[in-house]
C-alpha cells in the first residue's frame, strides 16, 4: 500500500480556502451590527428631541393663551378709563392699566423667547430626521451589500465543501479530523516534505529511524514536532543520508528498506489516498 499525498495536498488547499471563507462569513454580520446600533442610538436621540419639542409647544400654547387674556384685560381696563369721570376713579384705573401693561409685556417677552426656542428645536429636529434617514438608507444598503457578499461567499464555500467531500471520500475520518486541525493551526499547511532527516514544515531534525519509516511510505506519518504529515521527497540532503547509510551503517536490511521507498512519491492519477 503506497500513499497518495497529492490527494492530501489538494485537500489541504481546499481546507485552507474553506477556513478563510468561513471566517469571512462570520465577520460580516458583526460589521452590520455596528451600523445598526449606531442607527438605534440616533433614533433614540431623535425621539428625545421630539418629546422636548412637544413639551415646549405645549408651554407655548399656554403662554399664548395667557398673553391673549392679558391683552384683553388691558384693553378692558383702557376702555373703562375712558368712562371714568372722577379723578380718584381715573387714578386707580390708570394704575391698574399700568400693571396690566407690565403683565402683558412680560408675557409677550417670554412668549417670544419660547417661540424662538421652539423654532430652534424644530430646526434641530429637521436635521436629526435627515441624519436618521441617511443612516437608515446606509444600513439598508449595507445589509443588502452584505447579504449579497454572504451569498457570494456561501456559493464559493458550497463548491469547496463539495470538493472536500470528494477528496475525503476514502480517507479515514480520524485522519481528516486531525488533518483539518493541523491546517487550521499551522497556517494552512498540513502536509510537508521530508528532506533527508529535516522536516520542511518546522525544520527540525528527526531521528534517522523515523526518517526511514517516512521514506518507506507505508503509513501516514506525523512530524513529532509540528504534527504535520510528512512525505518523502528527493533532495540534496539525501546524498549525506546515503553516505551515512552506505558508510557507517551498511546494512542489507536498511538498503532494502530504502530501495523499497524509492518508488514512493510517484503519485497515481487516482485521487484517493490509499491504493
Ligand atoms: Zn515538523
Amino acid at each position: 500500500m503506497s500513499i497518495n499525498y497529492d490527494t492530501l495536498r489538494k485537500l489541504q488547499d481546499v481546507l485552507a480556502q474553506v477556513f478563510v471563507i468561513e471566517d469571512k462569513i462570520k465577520d460580516i454580520p458583526r460589521d452590520l451590527y455596528d451600523g445598526e446600533s449606531v442607527l438605534q442610538q440616533i433614533k433614540i436621540d431623535y425621539l428625545d428631541l421630539s418629546a422636548k419639542r412637544d413639551q415646549i409647544k405645549q408651554e407655548l400654547d399656554e403662554l399664548n393663551e395667557k398673553y391673549t387674556n392679558a391683552v384683553k384685560d388691558r384693553e378692558e381696563k383702557e376702555s373703562s378709563m375712558v368712562q371714568a369721570t372722577l379723578v380718584r376713579e381715573s387714578e386707580s384705573t390708570e394704575k391698574a392699566i399700568n400693571e396690566a401693561r407690565a403683565t402683558e409685556q412680560t408675557l409677550f417677552k417670554s412668549r417670544n423667547a419660547k417661540q424662538k426656542y421652539l423654532t430652534e428645536l424644530e430646526e434641530k429636529l429637521e436635521v436629526q430626521a435627515e441624519i436618521v434617514k441617511a443612516k437608515e438608507e446606509e444600513v439598508a444598503e449595507d445589509r443588502q451589500k452584505k447579504d449579497a457578499l454572504i451569498e457570494e461567499q456561501q456559493k464559493i464555500l458550497d463548491e469547496l465543501l463539495k470538493e472536500r467531500e470528494e477528496l475525503s471520500q476514502n480517507l479515514p475520518s480520524n485522519l481528516i479530523f486531525k488533518f483539518e486541525r493541523i491546517i487550521r493551526n499551522k497556517g494552512g499547511v498540513g502536509v510537508v516534505p521530508l528532506h533527508g532527516i529535516i522536516c520542511q514544515g518546522c525544520f527540525m531534525e528527526l531521528p534517522q529511524q523515523f526518517a526511514n519509516t517516512v521514506r518507506r511510505n507505508e503509513d501516514i506519518n506525523f512530524c513529532p514536532y509540528c504534527s504535520r504529515i510528512l512525505f518523502y521527497e528527493e533532495s540534496e540532503e539525501d546524498a549525506s543520508l546515503d553516505a551515512v547509510v552506505h558508510g557507517d551503517v551498511h546494512d542489507e536490511e536498511i538498503d532494502e528498506e530504502l530501495s523499497g521507498g524509492d518508488d514512493v512519491g510517484v503519485v497515481d492519477s487516482d485521487d484517493n489516498l490509499f491504493e
